[in-house]
């Protein structure tokens, strides 16, 4: 499919700035991954393009995945709060 595939060590430094067009490694409506054979992740979505390193990619991901929870859990079992954060609503 693309000449960048094979060795790893020899496509670093061809791409350029150019990050992301290596592989996709998933797709779905909202967007799409794809990592750069450098290493660099390329978040897709339909307006925009993130270009992640993996340690910022992985952050991004656990909070994502955080946000998702409080969504999840926190509309099922908590009370709905009114003003301020739901982290020190416990206070009065
Ligand atoms: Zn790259």
């Amino acid at each position: 499919m693309s000449h960048q595939q094979g060795k790893p060590g020899s496509a670093k430094r061809t791409h350029g700035d150019r990050h992301g067009d290596a592989v996709t490694i998933a797709s779905a409506e909202v967007g799409s991954v794809s990592v750069c054979a450098c290493g660099v992740i390329t978040l897709t979505l339909q307006y925009i393009s993130l270009r992640l390193e993996p340690g910022a990619f992985r952050e991004l991901q656990g909070l994502l995945h955080f946000s998702q929870r409080k969504l999840d859990g926190g509309a099922a079992h908590a009370a709905p709060q009114g003003a301020g954060g739901a982290d020190v609503a416990s206070v009065h």
